[in-house]
């Protein structure tokens, strides 16, 4: 265990973790103390500062995990090519006041290897991102458990957890584990951070060069055409939307959907020629350079908390 005095406490083991996690959740001065967590991959930006800002704002105790989870990629490239930057990933943590960083290693979150037993993600899984990388949400559910259970506090308290709403599929797979599995835990969803250009951040956009970049803007230029047009109560039009894509040539468009919320069953054909009403959620998926690009916009409606 590690830890500057200004900066949070480094612990690399579930057994410190849970540890460290009952020690402060008895420091707190509370009739029943609150921890949040925050997982992440690190390479941390706005976005994840986000996150742990909201948890820090609703907790007595706030963890984050950093821990590159090689079963959620499909890609050995990908995955050895994911940026690592533990030092400023512990500044900026620092600065949003969370108390406990977990950041284990491979054979610490998988000491038998790659595990035989998985949660399976289901039919939520089938399209979107989980079409486009197979075993994604698979490996991406598993860590999450494991992550869940790693901090589960020991001593009586409040548990939640922050997920951002820029990955929405994510989202909407890690509360149907959660409620499908009774896991107790509270999944809060936080509001995707942007860059001034509108882009949503993402660990992965350094990789796009200046003209990319500029190209990319057209993703949230495309759902922000649609949150207008949802607000006016207009037709949506996703036509129109989708030649406003087709004229960036370095935008590969992967999908624009109109989906419920809460099934990600497509709602499109209702929202195309007539006034929209009621809720609904736009998801954009599209490779740009060597990256792929998601985002999403609530159409009509509040995220749930
Ligand atoms: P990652 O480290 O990319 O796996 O993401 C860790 C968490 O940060 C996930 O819950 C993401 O949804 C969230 N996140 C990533 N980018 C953003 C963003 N731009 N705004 C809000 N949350 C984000």
């Amino acid at each position: 265990m590690s830890g500057a005095s200004s900066g949070p406490v480094v612990v690399t083991t579930a057994a410190d973790l849970r540890e460290a996690c009952s020690r402060l959740l008895r420091e707190a001065d509370a009739p029943l103390p609150s921890l949040g967590l925050v997982p992440t991959m690190g390479a941390l930006h706005a976005g994840h500062a986000g996150l742990a800002s909201a948890a820090r704002a609703g907790n007595d105790v706030v963890v984050a995990s950093i821990f590159v989870n090689p079963l959620q990629f499909g890609d050995h490239m990908d995955l050895e090519r994911y940026p690592r930057t533990l030092d400023a990933d512990l500044e900026l943590l620092g600065r949003c006041g969370v108390d406990l960083v977990f950041v284990p290693s491979a054979a610490e979150m998988y000491p038998g290897g790659a595990p035989q037993v998985r949660i399976q993600s289901g039919p939520l899984a089938d399209k979107f991102e989980g079409a486009a990388r197979p075993g994604h949400f698979d490996g991406m559910l598993t860590v999450v458990a494991k992550l869940l259970h790693a901090a589960l506090p020991a001593v009586e308290a409040r548990y939640a957890a922050y997920f951002g709403q820029k990955d929405a599929q994510q989202l909407v797979l890690i509360r149907r584990m959660v409620s499908d599995l009774n896991f107790p835990v509270t999944i809060v969803a936080v509001p995707t951070v942007r860059a001034n250009d509108g882009l949503a951040l993402s660990s992965r956009n350094r990789f796009l060069s200046a003209a990319e970049r500029n190209a990319a803007l057209v993703l949230p230029r495309a759902l922000k055409l649609l949150e207008e047009r949802a607000a006016r109560h207009e037709a949506l039009d996703p036509d129109s939307v989708l030649d406003m894509l087709a004229s960036e040539r370095l935008v590969t468009l992967d999908y624009l959907e109109i989906v419920d919320p809460a099934t990600l069953e497509p709602l499109a054909f209702n929202c195309r020629h007539v006034p929209f009403t009621g809720s609904a959620l736009a998801v954009i998926a599209a490779r740009v350079g060597p990256v792929r690009l998601i985002d999403n916009v609530r159409l009509g409606g509040e995220w749930a908390p």
